[in-house]
């Protein structure tokens, strides 16, 4: 196990007593450097004879990654390579992961990310982050105390019902928060000792796992009711009692659960769900970015959802924030945010909505088809956040192309196979005017000799400079105020360049300079509204920039 850390520094090893030695330093993810030790090192290390005798930079250890990386036939396989050099030697797997952020985010997060967890136990090396399980009732504290760490400042935890658009994969959700907290230190810095993902285990109602022998969750159905929430409070007061100053971030929890508990641990608990609110600050930049182009307010701007779930009640309530901050009452705003889910447009007359819908059924009749109503609202934008694949039709991405000059078309469904059309259809059918996001990648497309290069409206520009805000004043509390900060910096980012690529999202190579800039934003709003712990330092941007984690090897002498 690693040393136990407290400062977020790399050379905290440095002269540290607890640093391992010999093979317990080589075996040590934490510390190790492989190759790269020096000669003094090796000789005060006991390393001598345990290492091949040539000294290798930790640029050239990068080259062999990369050249290993690449030679793997399917994606799968570099997500197993990746995060095999994780388990090696941290360091270098940050070092490659950020200087390639491009070739990447897609393996160790998604899209491949999700093939990963359909697979996970199949796959399956090491354990990485904590499982806390039924068995653990009445102990979780204890379990907690198993983490080599105390001094945790980010939690991602789910409990695996939801995971992307692929449903329920119990156990095998784990790949969620180990990704998205490898993205809190490749993108913000955060360093990987402060890092704690975990899945609560309660079973899944994924009949194929529970036949699956190689299956590692419990075997049984979901617990849910009362003793759900019993379960998950014990598991929220553990977290509270051991790592006070960690951010709860929910993660991939179906929306049976998930407004329920975002409500209750809102105002009393540092935390947010990245599925509700992340979604929703990176889909505002997005439609704020789009505004730059279509030289609309957002106010003006009327927006239609294909799916009323997580991903779009969160966009609905962000972009309905903003729309106040324009002047809009609060019943003007949510008259702009239009909704059609499984069983049609949500609508005052239904009987069947769920209390997360209430506030967006308006008064209007019944329509049970999307592009009817299209043709009946005549939104500016549709946002696809189904988890239903190809629903933005022909006819469909073409009555938006009819209606406006440029159609703000974000297809957000992951993975990719879930997406509700592809950059190459909502360009080619709107004669290149679509202005595109899509939530899984996509390479760029060329329409009649133009190269579009489409944005991804992926949450990883969002919650990490989120987190890092959060850390940087000691947030009691992550509010929306926060949320509409960090996407009104993000859309700030976005340059004339990038627009003129038709990407409407910074490049992803400067993902950490977006992040230090979020977390900026980010802490101000809790210095302003009273929220930070922490005095405000006078140059804001150099305190949250000192905090971010560097992946150079630094000197163990
Ligand atoms: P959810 O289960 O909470 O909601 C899904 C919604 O889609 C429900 O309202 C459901 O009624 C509706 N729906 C299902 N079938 C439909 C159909 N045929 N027609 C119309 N509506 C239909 O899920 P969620 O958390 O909101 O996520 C939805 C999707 O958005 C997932 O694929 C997820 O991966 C994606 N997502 C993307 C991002 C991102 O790219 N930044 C972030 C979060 C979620």
């Amino acid at each position: 196990m690693p040393a136990k850390k407290t400062t977020n520094k790399t050379t905290d090893a440095k002269l540290d007593a607890s640093l391992p030695r010999g093979i317990n330093l080589l075996q040590n993810p934490a510390y190790n450097k492989g190759t790269a030790f020096t000669e003094e090192e090796r000789n005060q290390l006991g390393l001598r004879g345990l290492l091949p005798p040539r000294v290798h930079t930790q640029a050239e250890q990068v080259i062999r990654v990369m050249e290993n990386f690449r030679k793997k036939p399917t994606d799968l396989e570099r997500y197993i390579y990746m995060i095999a050099l994780q388990d090696r030697n941290e360091t270098l797997f940050y070092r490659v992961v950020m200087d390639n952020l491009e070739s990447m985010m897609p393996i160790i997060y998604t899209p491949t990310v999700g093939q990963a967890c359909q697979l996970y136990g199949h796959i399956f090396r090491r354990p990485r982050g904590l499982y806390i399980s039924l068995k653990d009732k009445g102990n979780i504290l204890k379990v907690l105390e198993n983490w080599p760490y105390r001094d945790v400042r980010v939690i991602v935890v789910t409990d695996g019902e939801r995971i992307l658009g692929l449903g329920d994969l119990g156990a095998f959700g784990m790949g969620i928060p180990v990704g998205k907290l490898s993205l809190y230190t490749a993108c913000a810095g955060i360093h990987p000792a402060y890092c704690l993902p975990i899945t609560i285990d309660v079973g899944t109602d994924n009949e194929s796992l529970l036949k699956d022998p190689l299956y590692t969750g419990l075997v049984q159905k979901r617990i849910r009711g009362a003793a759900y929430d019993e379960f998950v409070d014990e598991f929220v007061e553990a977290t509270q009692k051991l790592f006070p100053k960690a951010i709860v971030q929910l993660e991939d929890f179906a929306n049976t659960n998930a407004f329920r508990l975002l409500k209750n641990l809102r105002d009393r608990v540092c935390s947010f769900d990245d599925d509700i609110q992340g979604t929703a600050g990176v889909a505002l930049a997005g439609v704020m970015t789009a505004l730059r182009v279509t030289g609309g307010q957002l106010k003006n701007q009327k927006l239609l959802f294909l799916g009323a779930g997580e991903a779009g009640i969160g966009i609905g309530d962000l972009t309905a924030f903003a729309m106040m901050k324009e002047g809009l009452s609060e019943a003007e705003a949510r008259n702009r945010c239009w909704f059609v889910d499984s069983k049609g447009l949500v609508v005052k007359s239904r009987t069947d909505l769920s209390d997360h819908k209430l506030h967006y059924a308006h008064d209007h009749a019944q329509i049970t088809d999307f592009q009817q109503a299209i043709e009946a609202l005549k939104p500016t934008a549709i946002i696809g956040v189904s988890g239903r694949p190809r629903m933005f039709s022909q006819p469909i991405v073409e009555a938006m192309a009819r209606i406006n000059e440029r159609p703000i078309i974000f297809a957000l469904s992951n993975p990719t196979s879930k997406a509700e059309c592809t950059a190459e259809e909502a360009y080619r059918w709107t004669k290149g005017r679509a202005i595109f996001a899509s939530g899984s990648p996509f390479d760029p497309v060329n329409y009649e000799g133009k190269t579009f290069v489409p944005g991804q409206g992926n949450n990883a520009y969002i919650f990490p400079g989120v987190g890092l805000g959060a850390i940087a004043c000691d947030a009691k509390l992550i509010v929306d105020e926060m949320f509409y900060a960090a996407a009104k910096s993000l859309a700030d980012q976005v340059t004339d360049y990038d627009l003129s690529l038709g990407r409407i999202y910074p490049a992803l190579t400067r993902m950490r300079e977006v992040s230090a800039q979020i977390a900026v934003a980010v802490a101000e709003v809790g210095y302003k509204d009273k929220l930070a712990r922490c005095k405000r330092p006078a140059d804001l941007l150099a305190h949250v920039e000192s905090l971010m984690y560097d992946p150079t090897y630094q000197s163990y002498i």
